[in-house]
């Protein structure tokens, strides 16, 4: 049987393990990073970046550089997330026929399924060169809050890039998986992923190797992100005050601004202050100007607080939704870079009364988690079963618009339950049957999810007819809904039409088209960009390397002793 690896296709950063017998193994991209940054850009002349080599030239290239892509995964355009998104992205977001968001880039549009292909391809190709043999399944973890368009999406995403996404699993449950409490006793641990751009919080039983989630609550719009625009903030109305020029209407600034907050920031985690050089941040009249400043630790948490603050909301109502109080916690688990901020640490320690467990590198346990999973399929781990839950309830509109529940949230997947209805009118031909996700009691209110017509029912008296509808959501969470008129005898079933998400030719032709050009145009990226890199290095000023400011610090220890004229960071001499 091939192999199967496990992929945490992460908002910011993706990651990738298998497990080699019993031994764990993350797979490093061809860069030597164990995590590649979930980012795509388009060059000018055509070829293609992705990972490092794409995050390392966005400030140089910010309108044809696309990141945080799972944001818009499944998404309409006039989703409220892609709104408040789409003044702060440099990127250009537009809609689809359908209504889905997509991106316009380099003088085309790709649905986001396409470009988060593109990581995946990236990622599958690393993974072959790493492992030596072709990879064509994987598990894949995804925020429990995705719902089912998201879902659809990230298969569709696997299916584009040649990937066989064999399994869908969530990233708290992914977690709780590779951090190894599958003992005999039971325990109840809580996963705190805090990561680039989402928040997901989750609780789970632990138990005689069964997984269960008892509850899971989170925030999408919540990340590291927010902790570096308040830096940004921070460092703007610094730099307004000091100058009376405001850097938030250049764009080349504001994302070398992004590149040196988040630095600082990860910085913080280990030292008491740094000190944040941008030089010729802004031109002036009187000539250049540089930003140069000292951020410290205890000005930072000052400034984020509130940000860290905001994620107890989230945690206490998952513990409401258990039933449980912190008290009954017995393991806090930490995922996700952020939650590398001590400042972090401290709150979830203080929300849960509890010293969070040391054990598991937050930014590694969702792909192991996945890997984990990948050997169960394979049948190599046979002592663990994992049983995952809705994150919504499920169900259908009913006459006066009252949303009927059939599928109660946090109920164990797969799972399979149909209620039986009838019409309201004498001789009523069919029925509208649509399909809607939340919690509220008007339908309304809910998520709209799909929608079709059980034609062809025999006249009858309002109220006899029995229409049986049954919902069934697999392992992964993808929902299928069916309707059946029972009365009649007839066996009448229909499939939910996703309201959203590209249909099966779409998929087929996007497939073919990135499967027959992906491998040379971002060779094309890939040698322009060094050429580039080299000419740079022959220009630059008194032998200075002309490194754009986003590229990660090990990769500057890689490329040598050269000291860039853009080195943000010098460690703080005490
Ligand atoms: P995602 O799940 O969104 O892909 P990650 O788990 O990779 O995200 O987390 C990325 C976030 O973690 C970024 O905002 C990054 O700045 C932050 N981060 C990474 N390392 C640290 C650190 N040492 N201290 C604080 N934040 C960090
Ligand atoms: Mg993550």
């Amino acid at each position: 049987m091939s192999k199967i690896i496990g992929i945490d296709l992460g908002t910011t950063n993706s990651c990738m393990g298998i497990m080699e017998g019993e031994r764990l193994l993350v797979i490093p991209n061809d860069e030597n990073f164990r995590t590649t940054p979930s980012v795509v850009a388009f060059t000018k002349e055509g070829g293609l970046l992705v990972g490092n080599q794409a995050k390392r030239q966005q400030v140089m290239n910010p309108e044809n550089t696309v990141f945080s892509i799972k944001r818009f995964m499944g998404r309409k355009f006039s989703d409220k997330i892609v709104s408040g998104d789409i003044k702060s992205i440099p990127y250009k977001l537009v809609p689809a026929s359908n209504g889905d968001v997509w991106v316009e880039v380099a003088g085309r549009t790709y649905s986001p399924p396409e470009l988060s292909a593109m990581v995946l391809m990236k990622l599958k190709k690393d993974a072959e060169a790493y492992l030596r043999e072709p990879v064509e399944k994987a598990v894949v973890t995804v925020p429990a809050y995705f719902n089912d368009s998201q879902r659809q999406a990230t298969k569709d995403s696997g299916k584009i890039a040649g990937l066989d996404i064999v399994r869908i699993i969530n990233e708290p449950t992914a977690a709780a998986l590779a951090s190894g409490f599958d003992s005999k006793v039971r325990t109840r641990i809580v996963i705190y992923d805090l990561g680039g751009g989402t928040f997901d919080t989750s609780i789970l039983e632990l138990g005689q190797g069964i997984f269960k989630v008892l509850s899971t609550c989170g925030d999408t719009h919540l990340g590291g992100d927010d902790f570096d625009q308040a830096v940004i903030d921070y460092l703007v109305a610094e730099f307004y005050k000091a100058e009376g020029i405001d850097l938030r209407n250049d764009r080349v600034a504001l994302q070398r601004l992004k590149d040196g907050a988040e630095k600082a920031k990860i910085n913080l985690s280990t030292l008491d202050s740094v000190e944040i050089t941008l030089p010729f941040i802004a031109v002036t009249k009187d000539g250049p100007k540089h930003l140069k400043t000292v951020l410290t630790k205890t000005k930072l948490e000052e400034i984020t607080k509130d940000i860290a603050e905001s994620t107890a909301g989230p945690c206490q109502t998952a513990l409401a939704d258990a039933g449980l109080r912190a008290s009954d916690i017995d393991e806090v688990v930490l995922v996700g870079g952020q939650t590398k901020m001590p400042l972090v640490r401290s709150v979830v320690k203080r929300i849960f009364k509890k010293e969070p467990y040391a054990g598991i590198n937050p930014d590694e346990a969702v792909a192991s988690g996945a890997a984990k999973q990948a050997s169960v399929l394979k049948g190599d781990i046979r002592d663990i079963l994992l049983l995952d839950v809705t994150a919504f309830s499920l169900g259908i509109k009913t006459e006066g618009g009252i949303f009927s529940k059939i599928i109660e949230k946090n109920s164990s997947i797969p799972t399979r339950k149909s209620e039986t209805y009838t019409t309201t009118k004498d001789d009523q031909s069919f029925v509208r049957i649509e399909v809607f996700q939340g919690e509220k009691p008007m339908a309304a209110d809910n998520k709209p999810i799909g929608t079709f017509d059980l034609v062809g029912i025999p006249p009858a008296q309002k109220g006899t007819p029995k229409i049986q509808v049954l919902f069934d959501i697999d392992a992964n969470g993808i929902i299928k809904v069916s309707a059946k008129d029972l009365s009649s005898g007839k066996e009448q079933a229909i499939k939910i039409t996703p309201e959203s998400g590209l249909s099966n030719s779409d998929v087929d032709s996007k497939t073919k088209e990135l499967g027959n050009d992906f491998a040379s145009r971002l060779s094309k990226g890939e040698k322009l960009q060094a050429e580039q890199n080299y000419k740079e290095t022959e220009q630059a000023p008194g032998g200075e390397e002309n490194l754009p400011a986003s590229a990660p610090a090990p990769d500057r220890e890689k490329q040598g002793q050269k000291k860039s004229i853009f080195d943000l960071f010098k460690k703080k001499d005490n």
